[in-house]
């Protein structure tokens, strides 16, 4: 036997290289049959819980789209990488707390996660101290579950439309994270929806199990995870 691997958790004799190709065909054949162009969707590769061991070989592979959901976590393993990479494009795609906002800032180039007006407000109040803003998600809690985050379904207008004319902020698109026991095509479909009738273009919905789907109703950005770095233990 060779040594031991850095990490046992992926599928055996599979390199993350060739992880890597094999999810960007299926989001390729996903999109050609949705009638969509490839290059309309960006894989984030969700690294959170990996280590820059972990994700130096995808790097390597040419993906420069991360996503992690933690801040602590992304403080500890990203600036390295980034200053070593041109190109890194880091994505935060869980809660923000007020307090993590400036380092928040450092870090990440866009935001999935807007879900509330103290954010908004907080962020302004950055922007008026100078930081350049992150391109912005507001995150929808479509399946209306009390213990996850979220704009609810019929708020979203309305947060919308005082995220640009209140705060002033420019809002990219949607995302949502489906309910686990329900059939996210519904979920896919419901944040379609809302985005096209608030003039949103960008759809952040999809993750290893249900990313092909999510392209089918329209996702530009799928979040994948354990498809590309081996399940998380
Ligand atoms: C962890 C996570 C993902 C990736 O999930 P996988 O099932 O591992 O692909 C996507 N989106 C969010 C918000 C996550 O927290």
């Amino acid at each position: 036997m060779a040594g031991p691997s850095l990490h046992q958790s992926a599928e055996p004799g599979e390199t993350p290289a060739g992880r890597l190709a094999a999810i960007r065909a299926r989001i390729g054949k996903a999109a050609r049959e949705a009638g969509r162009s490839p290059d309309e969707v960006t894989l984030v590769a969700v690294s959170k819980t990996f280590e820059a061991a972990d994700i130096e070989p995808l790097i390597a592979a040419g993906q420069r789209v991360f996503g992690e959901n933690r801040v602590q976590e992304a403080a500890a393993k990203w600036p390295v990488l980034k200053a070593t990479t041109p190109g890194i494009e880091l994505h935060l795609i869980g809660p923000l707390q007020t307090n993590k906002l400036k380092e928040a800032l450092a870090l990440f180039d866009v935001f999935h996660t807007l879900d509330r007006d103290r954010l908004a407000e907080a962020l302004v109040k950055e922007r008026d101290k100078g930081a350049a803003m992150p391109r912005l998600f507001i995150q929808v809690n479509t399946g209306e579950e009390p213990q996850k985050a979220g704009i609810l379904p019929a708020e979203v207008d309305d947060f919308v439309a005082r995220c640009r004319e209140v705060h002033g902020l420019e809002i990219e698109g949607l995302m949502c994270i489906p309910p686990v026991d329900e059939e996210p095509a519904l979920h896919f479909a419901l944040l379609d929806k809302m985005a096209r009738r608030n003039g949103l273009t960008k759809l952040s919905m999809g993750m290893s199990a249900d990313f092909e789907t999510a392209i089918t109703f329209g996702a530009t950005h799928v979040r994948v995870g354990s498809a590309l770095f081996g399940s998380r233990g």
